[in-house]
């Protein structure tokens, strides 16, 4: 029997590629017995260790999913594993080379390129290369070689999408983002987007969505990150799913979408009002706050109904929400990226992303580019340079901040400190900026510095760049500290420990592992014993249940 290998290379470990386990299922569905294996593996393995592995397993074909993150990797790895199994053969598929098969043909040694949508393609590939002698490649839908390429293949139905993840081992689904599809397509148009591309939206019937949602329900997965290009670009289907999670809510399971604030109806902002905290995670992309920007990549925006959405997304605060914000797009200057991103920050998301632009094969963006003045990295990530509106310096500026809005407000880790922290400066963006500036004076490397160190830097750069007194600083600090962790050596900076804290444990060592006791100023400026339990964590903010304890020492 010959043997087919089909392998994933994720970003993180964390993440798992729904791609090949999709492609795998329904080639084994269309072709049963026929020995198909999927390998993974994260980009933080060298090229040798994947080889090797593949070798191992001895396939007869092999087939890689191609993404921005892997392509480089993926690119060493087939020149390699060729010269070891000459005979092999070797398909890519996937974004990154379905819009320029020919390019990857000349320059890899690879058999052919699947372009488009994976699942029919490779199915019939598979079909075709089991036939051996009688097989023909000319039969297969959407495939490019250096003879001859076919005409696209049609669109798969949704619901014959087999559900792969019932074939998991239940370690499988143990610390990783379980990824899902309800839809695929998108009917926006967004310049700089592949799913701009693909118009034909197509949705699994609700039945179906139903049954495998209770799959990951039974099953107590920790995350389901749907990857609906625009969940709810169909109203009636997105409430009808977030109504099935809330009232089969297990406790546990979180899941995440992606949605367009200005098609999110009042009946379902009020639904998500009434779901557990935690439950749902939305990402809801502004990218600018530019209209002419906005024009330009042919984004629809209403940014008073955005700002609306997020506003009573935030009030009812049982959601993490997510903004994204682009940098280096058409029409958008230094200057004006500043006021999106003080106009985002202003929205207070749980995050924001500060994300760069990135020209992708295949997109509109692409074709315009020279004509727009955007020049950006040949190889990936393919990300903007420069443009006609934006200095390379001034993006250079915007990564810095991009940096110090992961580590300081990204985290969640310093909520009452930069809160605090930002009284002191005209804008949000202007302290991040500040703070950018002096991480660089220093020389501090964001990776070296350990999470403490990251306090002991936002003290000192408060103490060097905005006041002297430091005192509420400090007591923000060793609040957001505490917080979240229950520290076993206390920080210079937290100063004396509580003597209250013994009378208040009274010996009770079990109750002084689970808390930490801590004296800080209370609302009124005067001091009071704060009580922080790790047992119960907000689902939100990830912050240990704080109560005020002083009467009861
Ligand atoms: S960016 Fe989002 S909304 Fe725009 S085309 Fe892509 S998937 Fe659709």
């Amino acid at each position: 029997m010959k043997k087919i290998v089909l392998a994933a290379v994720n970003a993180k470990y964390v993440h798992s590629n729904p791609g090949v386990y999709s492609l795998c299922a329904y080639a084994l569905q269309c072709n049963p017995g026929a020995d198909i294996e999927t390998l993974s593996f994260t980009i933080n393995r060298s090229a040798d260790q994947i080889i090797e592995e593949i070798v191992l397993a001895n396939p007869d074909l092999i087939g890689f999913s191609c993404y921005i993150w892997n392509i480089t990797l993926i690119r060493q790895i087939t020149v390699t594993l060729h010269a070891i199994l000459p005979d092999t053969q070797i398909w890519l598929g996937g974004p990154e080379v379905s819009y320029c098969a020919q390019e990857m043909l000349k320059s890899l040694p690879v058999t052919g390129v699947m372009t488009g949508e994976g699942e029919i393609t490779f199915a019939t590939l598979v079909r075709e290369f089991l036939l051996g002698e009688a097989g023909d490649y000319k039969r297969v839908r959407g495939i490019v070689t250096r003879d001859f390429a076919t005409e696209e293949a049609e669109l798969i139905v949704m619901d014959d999408l087999p559900f792969f993840y019932r074939d998991f081992p239940k370690e499988q689904f143990d610390h990783k983002i379980l990824y899902y599809e309800t839809s695929r397509g998108c009917p926006y148009m967004c310049a700089y987007c592949l799913s701009s591309i693909e118009k034909q939206l197509r949705f699994k019937s609700l039945g179906k969505v139903y049954e495998e949602l209770q799959f990951f329900l039974e099953r107590r997965v920790k995350q389901v990150k749907f990857v609906d290009r625009t969940f709810n670009c169909d109203p009636d289907h997105a409430l009808a799913i977030w109504k099935y999670l809330k009232e089969h809510d297990n406790g546990v399971t979180n899941f995440h979408f992606e949605i367009a604030a200005e098609t999110l109806r009042d009946d379902a902002l009020e639904l998500i009002g009434t779901m557990r905290p935690g439950l749902l995670r939305l990402e809801i992309g502004v990218q600018s706050t530019d209209p002419g920007t906005l024009k330009k990549i042919h984004r629809q925006m209403d940014l008073v109904k955005c700002r609306r959405v997020v506003e009573t997304l935030l009030q009812n605060g049982n959601v993490i929400l997510h903004l994204d914000l682009i940098a280096g797009l058409p029409g958008e200057g230094y200057e004006r990226f500043v006021q999106s991103f003080n106009d985002v920050f202003l929205m207070h998301p749980h995050e924001l992303q500060l994300g760069f632009l990135k020209v992708l094969k295949g997109t509109s963006i692409e074709q315009t580019a020279v004509e727009a003045g955007i020049v950006y990295e040949q190889e990936p990530p393919y990300e903007v340079l420069f443009t006609k509106d934006i200095r390379y310096e001034e993006l250079r500026r915007l990564k810095a901040v991009e940096e110090m809005l992961e580590i300081y407000y990204n985290s969640g880790q310093f909520a009452r400190s930069i809160a605090y922290l930002l009284r002191f400066f005209p804008t949000p963006y202007a302290m991040f900026e500040a703070l950018s500036v002096y991480y660089r004076e220093k020389g501090y490397q964001i990776i070296q510095s350990s999470r403490l160190k990251r306090y002991e830097i936002l003290l000192a750069f408060f103490e060097e760049k905005v006041e002297k007194d430091s005192t509420r600083m400090r007591e923000y600090l060793v609040y957001d500290l505490y917080a979240r962790e229950n520290l076993k050596k206390r920080p210079k900076f937290a100063g004396e420990e509580a003597k209250e804290a013994a009378d208040y444990y009274r010996g009770n060592r079990q109750l002084m592992f689970d808390t930490h006791v801590e004296k800080l100023l209370g609302p009124d400026g005067k001091k009071r014993l704060y009580l922080f339990d790790y047992r119960d964590r907000d689902p939100v903010t990830g912050n240990a249940v704080i109560s005020d304890i002083t009467e009861e020492v």
